[in-house]
This record gives C-alpha cells, sequence and structure tokens, in this order.
C-alpha cells in the first residue's frame, strides 16, 4: 500500500538505493553496518535485522576478512576511498566474489563518519578468468588456429562483459552522483538538526533553571499537596463516616417509615410510581403487598373521578404541598367500593438542585373518629329533634351563660317570649326576672358540679305579656354532656304544674274542711255516745229487773219482748262502745291494759256470746294446745267479736264459720273464715279505713258504720301484731291478725 506522505530525503535516498540493481552497503566509522539496500539483502538472503551492525562481517569469507579490515582501516586513516574483491556468502550459503567500491562519509563537521560501499557480484567473471587461465596452459600444447579461434571467440564474450561492465559502471556512476548528492543532503539536515539541537540545549538549560524553580514550587505545592491530602483523607474519613451514618439514618429512617402506624408512601415522578411504602398505607389501599410494580394511578384507578390525581397532579406542578381533613376516600377492598375518611397530606420532595422529583403521602385513617362524630351528630340531631316534638317544655342553654341553642313551643310558651328574640341568646338576659329566684345559681352548680338538678312544683315569678304571675314547675335540669364527658351545657325539661299544685290547694282547702267535719262529726258521736250510754244502762239495768220480775208469766209475748229487748240493748251497747272507742282513739285516749290469759278459751266465750243471739250460722272452733297470750283481754274480746259478727253478717244464712289459731315462734295467728260474700281486690286496700264500708246491693241492706274493722286494726297494731285479709269476691273471706307472746 502507498502512502502519499511525502518522504524524506534520507528516505527518498533509500528508497532509489533499494531500486538500484546492485549492493548498498553503508558502515559506520567502526565498520558497522547502518544500512544494506535491498539488492544486498536479496543477495544474502538475510533481513535487514541480520545484517546491521557488525553481523554483516559473517557473510565475509574468513580468508578475505583480514583483507577486507585492513583495507577499510587504511581507508578510513586516509580518508580515502578503496576498491577491493573478497567473496561473500549468499543467499544459498555459496561464497561468490564481489567487487566491492568504498567512499567515505563525512559528518556536518567534515570529520570521517564511515563508508558508503556499492558492490556487484563477479563471480561470473572471476570463474570465466579461472577457465581462461586453465584454457591458455592447454593452449601451449594444441593448435594455435583453433586457439586463436577460441580466444577470438572468448574476446569476443569479454568484450561483450566488458560493454555490460561499462554500462553497469555507468549506472553505478550515476547512482554514486545521486548518493553523493544525497549525503550532502543528508549533511546539510545533520548541520541543521545539530544548529537546532545547539539552540534547543540553550533553551533546555532556561527551561531546566525554570524547571528548577518549578520543582521548588512543586515541592512547596507538594507540601501543601500532602497537608491538603491529610486533610482530605480525615475528611474522606468522616465523610466515610458521615455516609454509614447516613445509611445507618437512612436504614433506620426507612424502618422508622416502614414500621410506623401512619399510612406514609412516596411516589416518583409526574407518574407516581410507587416507591416506597409502608405496611399501614400498604393495608388502607387493600391491593396486597406487590404494590412496587405500580403506578398510583394503576394502584388506585377507583381514585380517578375523585378528584385526587388532580390533586396529586397540581403539588407536582406548583411544588405546594396539599392537605386534606377529614375527607371522605372510597377504595376497593375485598372488591369492595368501601368509603374511608383520610387526615393526608401531599408533600413534594425535591432533589439537591431544587427541582421536584416526587411526593411523599402521609395520612392518618379517621373512618372511626369521623363516624363517631357523624354518630354524636346525628344524636345531636335526634336530641333536638326529639326536644322539638316533646309534650313537655324542653331546651338545651350552651356554656356557662346558659345561651338557648334550641327550644321547643311549649318552652317558649312558657317563657312567655318570642322565639327570635330567645334563641341563641344568654337565658338570663333575656328573663331578668328568673335570675334573682335562685334559678341562676341552680344551673350555675348543674353546669360546674355535673349533677342532675330536680324539683317538683318550685314556684317562679315569670312576665307573661305584662303580668306578672307565679307559676310552678316541676324541674329536671341534666348536664349536658359532649362525647369526652365534659359538660358543656344543660338540658331544662319543665312541666308546668300550676294547674295540678292549683287544684291540690282547692283538695287541701276542702280536705281540711272535711277533716273539721270529721273532728265535728266525732265530737258528736263522743258527746253522743257518752250521753246515750247512761241511759242504755240505766233501760239494761231496768229491763234485767223486769225480766228477773217477769221470770215466772206464761205470757209469751212478754217472754218474747223481754228477749228481744236484751238483744236490742246489747247491739246498742256495742254500738255505743265502739263509738265512744272511736272518740277515744281520737283524742289518744284508750289504753292498752295487758294481762295474761288463755287465748282459745277467750275465742270459745266470743263465739258462745255470739252464738247465743245467732242461730241462722254455726261457728265452729278448731282446737289445739291451749295458747297463752299477755294482751289486752276485753280489746282483743271486741276484735273477735267484731270479726265473727261480720262473718255473720256477710254471709247468707245457713253457713258456717270456722275459727282457726295457730302458734308459731313467738306469736300466734289466729284466722276467721267464712263462706260469705267476700270481698273484691279494690275494697281489700281500704277495708281497715275508718268509716269504710263495701258498696254494693249486697251490702245495702246490711246496718254499719265501717268503723269495727278501724278500730280492730288499731288494736291490733297497738299490741306490736299484724292484721289482714284474703278474699275473692263470691268466694269467702279470711280474716287473720297475730298477737306476740309476751
Ligand atoms: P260495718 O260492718 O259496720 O260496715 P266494719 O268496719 O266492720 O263496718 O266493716 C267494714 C266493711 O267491710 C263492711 O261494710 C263490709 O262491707 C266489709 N266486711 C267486713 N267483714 C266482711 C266479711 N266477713 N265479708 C265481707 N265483707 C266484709
Amino acid at each position: 500500500m502507498h502512502s502519499n506522505k511525502p518522504l524524506s530525503s534520507e528516505d527518498q535516498v533509500k528508497a532509489i538505493a533499494d531500486t538500484a540493481p546492485i549492493m548498498l552497503l553503508m558502515l559506520d566509522k567502526d565498520n558497522n553496518a547502518v544500512y544494506v539496500n535491498a539488492s544486498w539483502l536479496y543477495f544474502t538472503g538475510r533481513t535487514i535485522e541480520q545484517e546491521t551492525g557488525e553481523q554483516w562481517l559473517k557473510g565475509i569469507h574468513q580468508a578475505d576478512l583480514d583483507f577486507c579490515l585492513q583495507t577499510f582501516k587504511k581507508a578510513a586513516f586516509q580518508q580515502s576511498s578503496f576498491k577491493i574483491s573478497f567473496r561473500l556468502k549468499n543467499g544459498d550459503h555459496n561464497y561468490h566474489w564481489v567487487v566491492c567500491n568504498g567512499a567515505s562519509r563525512l559528518n556536518a563537521t567534515g570529520e570521517f563518519d564511515g563508508f558508503v560501499c556499492w558492490c556487484l557480484d563477479i563471480d561470473d567473471v572471476m570463474v570465466a578468468n579461472h577457465q581462461e587461465n586453465e584454457r591458455q596452459a592447454l593452449v601451449s600444447s594444441q593448435n594455435e588456429d583453433i586457439l586463436s579461434k577460441e580466444l577470438l571467440s572468448a574476446n569476443e564474450e569479454l568484450l561483450t562483459t566488458n560493454e555490460e561492465l561499462a554500462s553497469t559502471n555507468k549506472a553505478l556512476q550515476l547512482t554514486q552522483v545521486k548518493l553523493a548528492n544525497l549525503n550532502d543532503e543528508l549533511e546539510e539536515k545533520v548541520r541543521l538538526r545539530t544548529t537546532a539541537l545547539e539552540e534547543s540545549e540553550h533553551e533546555q538549560q532556561t527551561l531546566n533553571e525554570e524547571l528548577v524553580a518549578t520543582n521548588e514550587e512543586l515541592a512547596a505545592t507538594n507540601e501543601e499537596l500532602a497537608t491538603t491530602n491529610e486533610e482530605l483523607l480525615s475528611s474522606q474519613r468522616r465523610l466515610e463516616k458521615l455516609l454509614e451514618e447516613l445509611k445507618e439514618s437512612e436504614h433506620r429512617t426507612r424502618s422508622l417509615i416502614e414500621s410506623a402506624p401512619l399510612p406514609i408512601a412516596v411516589y416518583k415522578g409526574r407518574e407516581m410510581k410507587i416507591v416506597l411504602a409502608n405496611q399501614s398505607i400498604i393495608d388502607i389501599w387493600g391491593k396486597g403487598n406487590d404494590v412496587f410494580s405500580h403506578t398510583y394511578h394503576s394502584l388506585l384507578p377507583e381514585l380517578g373521578n375523585q378528584a385526587i390525581y388532580d390533586q396529586l397532579d397540581e403539588v407536582y406542578t406548583t411544588g405546594k404541598a396539599f392537605h386534606a381533613r377529614n375527607q371522605r376516600v372510597d377504595i376497593v377492598v375485598d372488591n369492595v367500593l368501601q368509603p374511608f375518611y383520610f387526615n393526608y397530606s401531599f408533600v413534594p420532595i425535591f432533589d439537591t438542585k431544587g427541582e421536584i422529583y416526587g411526593i411523599m403521602n402521609t395520612g392518618a385513617e379517621v373512618t372511626d373518629i369521623v363516624r363517631a362524630k357523624q354518630l354524636v351528630e346525628q344524636s345531636e340531631k335526634n336530641l333536638h329533634n326529639i326536644i322539638l316534638q316533646a309534650p313537655v317544655a324542653m331546651c338545651i342553654l350552651m356554656g356557662p351563660k346558659h345561651t338557648v341553642m334550641v327550644a321547643n313551643d311549649m318552652m317558649i310558651e312558657f317563657w312567655g317570649k318570642e322565639r327570635a328574640a330567645i334563641l341563641d341568646k344568654p337565658l338570663f338576659e333575656v328573663l331578668p326576672e328568673a335570675r334573682e329566684q335562685g334559678l341562676e345559681q341552680i344551673m350555675a352548680d348543674v353546669f360546674h358540679r355535673g349533677e342532675t338538678f330536680e324539683a317538683v312544683e318550685m314556684p317562679v315569678s315569670l312576665y307573661r305579656g305584662s303580668q306578672n304571675g307565679v307559676i310552678y314547675q316541676n324541674v329536671v335540669y341534666e348536664p349536658y354532656r359532649d362525647n369526652t364527658g365534659k359538660v358543656i351545657g344543660i338540658i331544662a325539661i319543665t312541666t308546668d304544674a300550676t294547674e295540678q299544685v292549683l287544684a291540690r290547694q282547692k283538695l287541701e282547702q276542702s280536705l281540711d274542711e272535711v277533716q273539721k267535719l270529721q273532728r265535728q262529726k266525732d265530737d258528736f258521736i263522743g258527746i253522743a255516745s257518752h250521753e246515750l250510754k247512761t241511759p242504755l244502762t240505766s233501760l239494761s239495768a231496768l229491763i234485767q229487773v223486769l225480766t228477773v220480775k217477769l221470770r215466772d208469766t206464761t205470757d209469751p209475748f212478754v217472754n218474747g219482748a223481754l228477749a228481744k229487748a236484751n238483744i236490742q240493748i246489747r247491739k246498742m251497747t256495742n254500738l255505743i262502745n265502739g263509738f265512744l272507742n272511736i272518740s277515744r282513739l281520737e283524742s289518744g285516749k284508750i289504753h292498752i291494759e295487758k294481762q295474761h290469759f288463755r287465748l282459745n278459751q277467750l275465742l270459745h266465750e266470743m263465739a258462745e256470746e255470739i252464738q247465743i243471739t245467732t242461730h241462722s250460722h254455726s261457728i265452729h272452733i278448731h282446737d289445739h294446745e291451749p295458747v297463752d297470750v299477755f294482751a289486752d283481754k276485753d280489746k282483743v274480746g271486741s276484735v273477735l267479736t267484731n270479726l265473727l259478727s261480720n262473718a255473720v253478717k256477710y254471709s247468707p244464712k245457713g253457713k258456717s264459720i270456722s275459727v282457726n289459731y295457730v302458734k308459731k315462734d313467738d306469736y300466734v295467728e289466729v284466722s276467721i273464715h267464712d263462706e260469705g260474700m267476700g270481698i273484691t281486690e279494690q275494697d281489700l286496700d281500704k277495708l281497715f279505713d275508718r268509716y269504710y264500708r263495701v258498696e254494693s246491693s249486697y251490702t245495702k241492706n246490711i246496718s254499719g258504720f265501717g268503723i269495727g274493722l278501724y278500730l280492730s286494726a288499731e288494736i291490733i297494731k297497738q299490741h306490736g301484731g299484724r292484721i289482714w285479709v284474703q278474699s275473692k269476691s263470691g268466694e269467702g273471706s279470711t280474716f287473720y291478725f297475730t298477737l306476740p307472746l309476751n
């Protein structure tokens, strides 16, 4: 391949030498080959590396080497040319005779610098000469003609050869001229270079000085560098430490984020690629743990119509954080779109150049709180509705000033004001007249102590229209609490009891009057029975005397009349005694005088006494072991008489009455059972009240005053016993009483 680059003159010389049909050898002053041309190498069959230096000398026949070296030495000494022949080994390891012309080479300063030698293979000529010598020896012994002829042809051949040699010599001379020119050029170049070298030596010295100075500077710089290096090393160590700490802190931050109960995620780029997300937010998303192969949009497509993508994009565009509170976000969890509530933030994240590269999403799920709040709001709404529709006056008073938050029509009417004038105003500002009546203090106590206040028929003076009247309220002031239990107001419930109070006052008035009348009645009964008792005692004594005097009479009327008179007198005596006892009871003058007696014996006595005047009913006493009691015998006797005569009075004829007694731990229980009309449930409670009588078609023809059971109950109570009845209408009655044994 040819290069277009122009050849240097030395290269040009070599190129010419290489094309020359003659072997060329350039020696330095020590006979080392500095150059051989292509013809030389072709002849010796060796490479240029094998021929350069003193190696080329090995090709010279051993017998010729000394002569050659002597010739070189002499020519070098004389700085002259030489021409010698010697045998040189060719590529086939055969020695050929060569003729060598050498010329001295001088350097730029004119000193001897070696030889330029050009050699020609003359082995054929030398062989021919040898053959000629042999032939000439032969000629002397043979025919001169033949010899002449042969000499002639040999001469011709020699002539031809000589001609060839002459032309070759010409070519050689030409080449020699060219080489001499080239040599001149080379020498000029060498001279120029030497001058340049000298100049450059000077420059080099200057440079050296500069270098020394620079070196010194460099040494100083080096020292500084060494110091800097140390500083760098220590700051590198610090950096490494910092890096380590950073790694540690990054690890900590990451694990902090990952373990945080607060949902945290980081999205990168405008496409919002999920690069960080802790378990908390992964759980909220409800899409499984494989979230990092997603963008926010691909993971949560259901948020597409919920403004959230726009919020993210806005943050990414403006670099301004976005915060939402109690925001409803519908997320598909378990394949169902469900509403959740969050407080969340989208905060831009910037790189070191201040450019936004992502968004951090933090949040807190507040679904429970929001739902609870909604429930509270709902229940507050319900409470307001309840208050507005309540059939009693109700209101809610808020704060320490009792500002009217809600009040129903009844309450507004009760206050006697316009709704607009009272709503959202502190209560005592619009009802100043209520302030002085202790209500303000009561409400303050409810608000500050959190205790309910209840009052019945509390009198309050209020202006109603232009009138200032007293009204009576049943009030309940209940503390109104928020969901933390703190009192924030009062729920007031008021019922107007004015009408009832006035009615009751009227009733009490009439009761007073009734009682007054009752007392007058009692007084009258007391006086009347006292007054009746004396003539009745006389009448009874007179009839006793008359009975004795007329005991022999045979007149049946007289006998019958006396017996009936006796019965009526006993009845009347019992009645008057009852009235007397009542009046004694009222005036507290009844006295219990206790004694020991046998109860079963008294039962028999009282039953027999009743049975004397009663033939329509039979009385049976169930006897057991005798029971002794410590009681007022007369008064217990009057109780038995009353119960037995009632059993007779309120039973149809022919029925029997049974009397029983049972001794228990420390008391005795007596029962009188009849098979009579019985008593309805509503009458049972009132049976022992004073003057109480059952009013029915059955009883309307039975005389009585309704004092017997009342007196009996009082007597038993004064003994520390108990009296009661078991009965059903139409099924008979059993009256019980107990008496303590001691
Ligand atoms: P009185 O018998 O004089 O009316 P009491 O005080 O003895 O007064 O009795 C009160 C009322 O109790 C009676 O009016 C009667 O209606 C009712 N009563 C009393 N004993 C009996 C009884 N054994 N059976 C049904 N009702 C009775």
